[in-house]
């Protein structure tokens, strides 16, 4: 695996790699990798050619210092772990050489898309991702890009970035991943303490207790259900639990028959933010 982390080095290779008529697979993370992670590399690698992950703590789309200050990081556990399972390319930028002049400015318009959930829990959260996706993406210039159906919200901005900016690449969006409990890998479990990792392993069973009452009982009944099992834990504070959509992401009152809806949660298990999302049958 050869590990870059200059533009012009991972240019020269994708360059090489096209004209000898290589398709490329791209995914971008944030590192701290785990089987999540990996299974979108598996299916790079199942679908492309070459397979380039990139590993890159984005800072433009931290709302909270704290939150970029404590994010995990870990590049040589990364490496390894990507090296061994198959990934051609590690792409490892310093903030600077994707940002040499400065952070940028640019701002995206995604409708509702960007204001509601994590949008409005985390302010200019997605324009920083937009940003950051559009810049590896003129960058990697990849035929298709992997990205997990955990950050739900995050794969339909993805799909709207494409769609604006006329880009041919095909976004694959990926199933989540889950620990034997059922909790949704993520970099952030692990800067969970015992008490908290046990909480939140609570989180999946909650989400399919309340998409069962809300296929029987409405929306608002599964509402009432999360906001009610959360609060019976001190240490767990809920930003939001809403059922939309899955197509549109328009937030839901009623499960109108015939269309797929998703429930998404995003929860603090002491300091720590978590989010997750489950299909919803009508
Ligand atoms: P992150 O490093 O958290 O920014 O995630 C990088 C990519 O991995 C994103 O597309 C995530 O949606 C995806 N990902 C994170 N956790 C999981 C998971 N548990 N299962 C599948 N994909 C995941």
């Amino acid at each position: 695996m050869l590990i870059l982390t200059k533009i012009a080095d991972l240019r020269a290779f994708i360059t090489i790699a096209k004209d000898s008529g290589k398709t490329i697979g791209f995914v971008p993370t944030m590192g701290a990798l785990h089987q999540g992670h990996i299974s979108l590399l598996s299916y790079s690698k199942q679908l492309c050619d070459l397979s380039i992950c990139s590993v890159f703590v984005n800072p433009t789309q931290f709302n909270d210092p704290k939150d970029l200050e404590r994010y995990p990081r870990m590049p040589e556990k990364d490496a390894r772990l990507l090296e061994d399972n198959g990934c051609d390319v590690l792409f490892l930028p310093a903030v600077e050489e994707m940002y040499p002049d400065g952070p940028l400015k640019e701002s995206f318009n995604f409708g509702h898309l960007d204001k509601i959930l994590e949008g409005a829990h985390r302010p200019g959260h997605f324009n920083g991702v937009a940003q950051v996706v559009k810049r590896f993406f003129e960058i990697v210039t990849p035929d298709k890009a992997f990205f997990g159906s955990k950050d739900y919200q995050q794969v339909m901005v993805v799909k709207a970035l494409i769609q604006q900016l006329q880009l041919p690449i095909e976004l694959m969006a990926c199933p989540i991943l889950r620990e034997p409990d059922g909790l949704a890998m993520s970099s952030r479990n692990a800067l969970l303490t015992k008490e908290e990792r046990k909480l939140a392993g609570l989180i999946p069973g909650m989400m399919q207790q309340a998409a069962q009452l809300a296929t029987e009982q409405g929306i608002a009944a599964a509402k009432a259900c999360v906001a009610e099992q959360v609060s019976q834990h001190e240490l767990m504070k809920l930003d939001y639990y809403e059922i939309c959509d899955a197509d549109t992401l328009e937030i839901l009152n009623d499960l109108p028959k015939g269309k797929k809806a998703v429930a998404l949660i995003a929860l603090f298990t002491g300091r720590i933010r978590l989010i997750d999302n489950l299909a919803v049958s009508s």
